[in-house]
C-alpha cells in the first residue's frame, strides 16, 4: 500500500510501493532536479532524460503522495476551463493552441505507455457532458461552439450510457483514463531505465545559487544541478503565482454496483461545481468512481457532508451495492484558468514550475513535461507565452480574482477572532479537534483515537493565515494557499516550508 497526503484511503493506493533502484552518488552535478513525484514531475524528469539530461528526482515522501495519488484520472482534451472563455480572454488561436497541446499530451501518454510497457488499465473511452435544465443547456451551448472551434470533436447526441436525467448531452470521443499510481511507477521505472535517479524520502528544503550551480539542502544532504524544477503541485515559499492562484478541495467515492451496469465512458454534469464519473477495474472488480461536491480549501466546515451530498447525488442514479472507498483531495485554480508553466517568477532563470492546474493535471502535468524539457534544452517552446507564470492577467479574468482574494481575507480576520475558549480543552473528544484561545495565542488541538493530544499554533508558516481542521483527511488546511499539514504540524503539501510550531501543555 502506497502512502497519501490523507487519512482516507484512495481507490488508487493498493499498490505495491515502487523501489527506487540506484544509489549513484549524490556528489555528482546533475543537469536538472526535478522536485516533486508526482504526475508532473516524473513526465517532466522522463521527458528531459529521453533527451540526454542528467536528472535527479526528489520526493519529500513517496511516489504519488500528493494529488497524483487522489486523484480520478480522467484524460481529457477539453478542460474546466472551457475553450469559449480561453477564447474569449486568450484569443482564439490560443484556444486552438491549448486544444493542440491536450491532443499531444494524450498522444505522449500513450506513447509512455506503450513504449515502456506500461500496464496501467489505459483506454480511450468517449465523455459526455450532460445538461440537466435550462441554465445548463445554455451553457453546454457555448461550450460546443468553443470546443469546435478550437478543433476539439464534440457533437450533440440523443443517448446516454449514464443513467442520470438530462435536457441536452453532448458527446466527446476519443478521451482517455487509466490507474494513475500503476502510471506514475512506469514512468518511474522507465527513468530509471535510462539512467535517471530517485530519492524518495527526500523534501528539498531551499536552493542556494552559486553562479550556474544550484545546491538544494535536502533531507538526504546538498544535490547539485544547473536547473531546478519545483513539480510540487505548488512551489514552496511565497511567490507571485501562490496571490494568483487558489486551493480547492474535491470529493470522491468509489461504488460497486448491484446490476453490474458500469458505464464505459466519462461522464460530466453542468452543475457548480460539477460532478463527474467513469468506471474502472482494479485487482479484477469493477468500480463506479463519483466525484464532486467541491469547495475552497478549508471552507467547509464538516468535511463529512460533501461526501454525503456526493452519495446521495449517485445513489440517485445508480442501483449502489456498497461504497469501497471514499477520499478527497486537493487543487489549485488560477485566476484567469490557465496553468503557470515556466520559469518561476522572482527566481534565477534556472528554476521552472508547473502549477493551476484545476482539475486536469493529468493532462496539464503531462504538456508540462513538454514545455519545461522545451524550455530546459532550448529556451523556446510553443507554448511559452501561453502558459508564462508571469503572464498579465486577462482583465476579464480580474473580478474573478477579487473575489477570490476577499474570501481569503474573511477567513482570515475570522480564523483569528473566532476562537474557542479554553473549557473546549476539556470536553475535547477522541477523533476531535478545536481551535482554542488561551491567553493571547490560539492552540490547535487534535485528540487522536487512543487519546494522544496533539497542540499546534495554528498560524500557518508560509504567510500567517489561520489554518482550520479537516476532518475528513485529518489535516490542518490552511484556507489561504492551501498548505496543509500532519497533526502533530508536519508540512503535508507546500507552500509552506517549515512545519507548525508545537504547542507545550502543562498540567494534563
Ligand atoms: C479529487 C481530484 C480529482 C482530480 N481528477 C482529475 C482528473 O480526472 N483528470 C485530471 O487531469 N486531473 C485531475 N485532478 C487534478 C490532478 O490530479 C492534479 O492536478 C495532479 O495530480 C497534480 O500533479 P502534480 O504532480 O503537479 O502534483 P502532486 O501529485 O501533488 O505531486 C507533487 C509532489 O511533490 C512532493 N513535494 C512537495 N514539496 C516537496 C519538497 N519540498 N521536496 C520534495 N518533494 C516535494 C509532494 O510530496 C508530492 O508527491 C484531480 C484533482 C483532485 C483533487
Amino acid at each position: 500500500m502506497i502512502a497519501r497526503d490523507g487519512a482516507n484511503t484512495s481507490l488508487w493506493q493498493d499498490t505495491a510501493a515502487f523501489q527506487p533502484g540506484q544509489q549513484v552518488s549524490t556528489d555528482t552535478v546533475f543537469d536538472v532536479l526535478v522536485v516533486g513525484g508526482g504526475i508532473t514531475g516524473l513526465s517532466t524528469a522522463l521527458a528531459l532524460q529521453q533527451q540526454g539530461k542528467k536528472c535527479v528526482l526528489a520526493e519529500a515522501w513517496t511516489l504519488g503522495f500528493g494529488t497524483s495519488g487522489g486523484t480520478t484520472a480522467h484524460l481529457n482534451n477539453f478542460f474546466d476551463e472551457p475553450y469559449y472563455r480561453v477564447s474569449k480572454h486568450f484569443g482564439p488561436d490560443n484556444a486552438r493552441l491549448l486544444a493542440t497541446a491536450a491532443k499531444e499530451a494524450l498522444t505522449a501518454m500513450e506513447r509512455n505507455i506503450s513504449d515502456y510497457q506500461i500496464s496501467c488499465g489505459y483506454s480511450r473511452r468517449p465523455a459526455y457532458l450532460f445538461a440537466t435544465d435550462a441554465a445548463q443547456a445554455e451553457e453546454l451551448e457555448r461550450m460546443s461552439e468553443g470546443t469546435q472551434d478550437a478543433g476539439v470533436d464534440m457533437a450533440y447526441i440523443n443517448e446516454s450510457p449514464f443513467p442520470i436525467p438530462y435536457q441536452r448531452i453532448a458527446q466527446l470521443p476519443g478521451q482517455g483514463q487509466f490507474h494513475p499510481t500503476q502510471y506514475l511507477h512506469g514512468l518511474a521505472r522507465a527513468f530509471e531505465s535510462l539512467g535517471g535517479l530517485i530519492l524518495e524520502q527526500c523534501a528539498v528544503h531551499e536552493l542556494e545559487h552559486r553562479g550556474q550551480q544550484i545546491n538544494a539542502s535536502t533531507d538526504r544532504g546538498i544535490l547539485k544541478a544547473l536547473y531546478a524544477v519545483y513539480a510540487t503541485h505548488i512551489p514552496p515559499g511565497v511567490n507571485l503565482v501562490h496571490f494568483r492562484c487558489a486551493p480547492y478541495r474535491s470529493y470522491v467515492m468509489a461504488f460497486r454496483l448491484r446490476s453490474g451496469n458500469y458505464p464505459q465512458a466519462l461522464g460530466y454534469d453542468l452543475a457548480d461545481p460539477y460532478h463527474y464519473y467513469r468506471t474502472q477495474e482494479v485487482n479484477g472488480q469493477q468500480y463506479l468512481i463519483a466525484g464532486g461536491a467541491d469547495h475552497k480549501t478549508a471552507h467547509e466546515d464538516n468535511t463529512e457532508r460533501p461526501f454525503r451530498e456526493l452519495e446521495a447525488c449517485v445513489r440517485q442514479y445508480f442501483d449502489v451495492a456498497s461504497v469501497d472507498y471514499r477520499w478527497s483531495s486537493q487543487y489549485y485554480e488560477s485566476v484567469d484558468g490557465l496553468p503557470f508553466i515556466g520559469q518561476l517568477p522572482g527566481n534565477p532563470a534556472n528554476v521552472f514550475t508547473a502549477t493551476a492546474f484545476g482539475g486536469n493535471g493529468m493532462i496539464y502535468g503531462t504538456i508540462a513535461a513538454r514545455v519545461l524539457s522545451e524550455l530546459i534544452t532550448t529556451g523556446e517552446s510553443a507554448y511559452k507565452t501561453l502558459f508564462e507564470p508571469a503572464r498579465i492577467k486577462p482583465a476579464a479574468a480580474f473580478h474573478n480574482f477579487v473575489s477570490e482574494n476577499a474570501a481569503v481575507i474573511k477567513s482570515f480576520v475570522a480564523g483569528k477572532f473566532a476562537a474557542e475558549s479554553i473549557p473546549g480543552l476539556a470536553s475535547l473528544a477522541a477523533g476531535e479537534a478545536k481551535l482554542v484561545r488561551m491567553e493571547h495565542s490560539r492552540i490547535a488541538l487534535f485528540k487522536d483515537e487512543a487519546h494522544r493530544l496533539y497542540a499546534v499554533n495554528p498560524t500557518c508558516t508560509h504567510v500567517q493565515c489561520t489554518v482550520a481542521w479537516n476532518q475528513a483527511e485529518r489535516s490542518w488546511d490552511c484556507p489561504c494557499h492551501g498548505a496543509r499539514f500532519s497533526p502533530e504540524g508536519k508540512v503535508l503539501n507546500g507552500p509552506a516550508r517549515k512545519p507548525l510550531e508545537p504547542v507545550q501543555i502543562t498540567g494534563l
